[in-house]
């Protein structure tokens, strides 16, 4: 039984002072709630403060959006693997498609992260997804596939189980078009087929596989109830504490 792993990405939003509001909503609404991971993601200047105020919780857990696969050194604007640990970072989102399209972020530099957060401690969450264009010419299996032999590529089957794929299709992102609970279910269960190649079938099925592209809190549980999606990554959504809340609810049937 995969346990599910609801991530709010929080993108370049939410100053230090908002940060500390929100999470005390936030707290309120899920203090009832159980059974479900909960992780929160940033932006880089809230995690100090983010990391003090949740002091170690078990239920939920601090998320990184991106690091750099060197440990310290000459790399300006960077945050490295060590940096995020002394704070008790548990997640890196890597490879978001934001990161793919806006900074040019390759398979080959996503599979260097991979590796230098696994060598860490640190779990990666690995986006991958097609775009408009790739699904409209039926390639979107393709793209999926070379994603994620790119950017798994080395990484032994006792270490994909700790990893979180997040199959985002960039045509969703944003857009307020998410995928229907078919097309998504399609998509993770490809996922997971590409990954038991990679690995082996039962490391194949420890892998949570989240959705991600406009969830919110009215489409959340159709998706989540799909055989082969195991959590969400809430871009917009995650932005408001009693909206994410109720997505988290959506996990655990709330
Ligand atoms: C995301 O950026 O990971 C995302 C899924 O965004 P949104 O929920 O806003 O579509």
């Amino acid at each position: 039984m995969r346990k599910k792993i609801i991530a709010a990405n929080w993108k370049m939003n939410m100053t230090v002072a908002e940060t500390v509001s929100y999470l005390e909503s936030f707290r309120t609404n899920v203090e009832a709630v159980n059974g479900v991971e909960i992780v929160i993601a940033p932006p880089f200047t809230a995690i100090a403060k983010l990391s003090e105020l949740l002091g170690g919780s078990q239920k939920i857990s601090l998320g990184a959006q991106n690091m750099y696969f060197e440990m310290s050194g000459a790399f300006t604007g960077e945050i490295s693997p060590a940096m995020l640990r002394e704070l008790f970072v548990r997640f890196v989102i890597l490879g978001h498609s934001e990161r793919r399209q806006i900074f040019g972020e390759t398979d080959a530099l996503i599979n260097k992260k991979v590796h230098t957060a696994l060598a860490c401690g640190l779990k990666p969450i690995v986006c991958v997804g097609e775009t408009l264009e790739e699904r409209d010419a039926g390639r979107e299996t393709e793209i999926l596939t070379t994603q994620l032999r790119g950017s798994l590529a080395g990484v032994p089957a006792e270490k994909i189980s700790s990893i979180v794929i997040a199959y985002e299709p960039v045509w969703a992102i944003g857009t307020g078009r998410n995928a229907t609970p078919e097309q998504a279910q399609d998509a993770h269960a490809h996922v997971r087929k590409v990954l038991a190649e990679i690995s082996d079938a039962e490391t194949a099925n420890k892998v949570r596989i989240q959705y991600g592209g406009s969830v919110k809190p009215a489409n959340a549980a159709v998706l989540l109830s799909q055989p082969d999606i195991d959590g969400a990554l809430v871009g917009g959504a995650s932005l408001e504490a009693h909206g994410f809340s109720e997505i988290v609810k959506a996990a655990v049937g709330k």
